[in-house]
């Protein structure tokens, strides 16, 4: 049998019900094969950041997993693409977005896959929801460096 791994999983959306996105985003990831739900953060709500269009609603959530990364990566697209997900332009407003943060300690640099994501220490909607469920995998310092960014926790 495979080896399980401790995957972390972003998720944003900011078009359609964005809260009602990242729950059933939270209930799909929860059911994928070979894959179990470990931890979920709240829900949080931001400005976009890299993106446009509506505040934000993010979240972290925590897997076991025999799933190996681009087979994780598949499943995540796929449920993307179960919620409507478009890529008119980059960095366009979404109805779901799923990004595999972390992958164990595995370092992944393919086409398709870089892992851990390269842009997840700059963004304050990652590491809030990540801090919330891991705290030790995010420092005083990570946090400090992107406290210049508006969030908050949604009720
Ligand atoms: P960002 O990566 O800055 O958060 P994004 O999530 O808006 O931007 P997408 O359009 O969702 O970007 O994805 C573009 C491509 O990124 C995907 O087709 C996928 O192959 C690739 N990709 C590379 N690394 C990852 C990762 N760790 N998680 C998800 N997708 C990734
Ligand atoms: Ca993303
Ligand atoms: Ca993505």
């Amino acid at each position: 049998m495979r080896d399980r791994v401790l995957a972390t999983i972003g998720i944003g959306a900011n078009l359609g019900e964005p809260q009602a996105a990242v729950h059933a985003a939270i209930a799909a990831i929860a059911a994928l094969p070979q894959t179990e739900l470990l931890r979920a953060s709240a829900l949080y709500g931001s400005a976009p950041v890299d993106s446009s269009g509506p505040d934000y609603v993010n979240a972290v959530v925590q897997v076991d997993t025999a799933l190996t990364a681009p087979a994780l990566l598949a499943e995540l697209q796929t449920i993307e693409q179960a919620a409507g997900r478009e890529r008119p332009y980059r960095n366009a407003p979404r109805t779901l977005d799923l990004d595999v943060l972390l992958y164990g300690d595995g370092c992944i640099s393919s086409a398709a896959l870089t892992v851990p994501h390269p842009r997840m220490q700059q963004r304050a909607f990652v590491l809030l929801p990540l801090a919330q469920i891991a705290p030790q995998l995010v420092s005083e310092s990570a946090l400090a460096a992107v406290s210049d960014q508006a969030i908050h926790l949604i009720a």
